[in-house]
């Protein structure tokens, strides 16, 4: 996958995407990350990117000639571009998975008050906003999709950093875990972690990770599979109510 990032500051990204998974993704050329600085896209003498609002206000706007421009330069017919918006749909996991099966991200940064609306209406297919608070610019939420996105790229994880069982990968939050010691400080390792029974550890990990939704995040319920269901009751028969028996085994 190819990801681009138009920002107007182009060093907050070194560091978070120089390490780690991404590093390891951009290293084995799973991920192509470009970052490219909006300033190269402004011609006048001071490399003007912004202005003030019409109808008056606080602050500065991005102006829309840059980023029509830059947008133009770098997008193709599979190019999906996104602006980081605090207006914009909330990114989640199921959005991170979404945007994963792209060939190509585009990722517009604001900053101060934001960019003209023209760059929305004309350029942009999707708004999105990592959650409901406002950062100075569109960096830190850029870097947060490019993680999400770039761990679910096929290979980038390891066998043993599989994504499938995370918190949300089946819509709800991740189970508790242990490592050694089976005993630290007195807190003992969960029993039916240390049987070594594999169906006694997969259903004590599905109940804990539905307990831990329920209480903590009552807001994704709708996500929860449903209970196993009771094994059903076999029908009794005349014999069983001649003999007094259940019908159950
Ligand atoms: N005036 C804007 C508003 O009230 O919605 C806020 C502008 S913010 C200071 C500057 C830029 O940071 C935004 O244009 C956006 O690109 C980015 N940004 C800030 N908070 C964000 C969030 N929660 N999610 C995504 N992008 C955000």
């Amino acid at each position: 996958m190819r990801i681009d990032v138009l920002t107007l500051f182009p060093g907050m990204f070194a560091g978070p995407l120089d390490e780690s998974i991404v590093r390891r993704a951009r290293d084995e050329g799973k991920l192509e990350l470009r970052v490219v600085n909006l300033r190269d896209y402004a011609h006048d003498r001071h490399k003007t990117v912004d202005d003030r609002p019409f109808g008056g206000g606080p602050g500065m706007l991005l102006k829309p000639e840059p980023i029509f421009e830059a947008v133009e330069a770098l997008r193709s017919d599979t190019t999906r571009v996104i602006l980081l918006s605090p207006a914009g749909r909330v990114f989640n996991q199921a959005l991170a998975r979404e945007l994963a099966r792209e060939t190509h991200l585009l990722l517009i940064c604001g900053s101060y008050e934001g960019v003209d609306e023209r760059v929305r209406q004309a350029l942009v297919r999707d708004e999105v906003s990592i959650g409901d608070y406002v950062l100075t610019n569109g960096a830190l939420p850029a870097m947060v999709i490019i993680d999400a996105v770039t761990r679910l790229l096929p290979g980038v994880l390891g066998k043993d950093e599989s994504s499938a069982d995370e918190s949300f990968s089946h819509g709800v939050l991740e189970y508790p875990q242990y490592t050694r010691p089976a005993e630290f400080r007195g807190m003992k390792v969960p029993e039916p972690l240390l049987s070594g029974h594999h169906g006694e550890i997969a259903r004590w990990r599905a109940a804990e990770a539905r307990r831990r939704t329920v209480e903590r995040r009552p807001d994704l319920l709708p996500n929860l599979p449903p209970e196993p269901l009771p094994k059903p009751r076999k029908r009794r028969t005349k014999d069983d109510y001649e003999s007094g028996h259940s019908g159950q085994d």
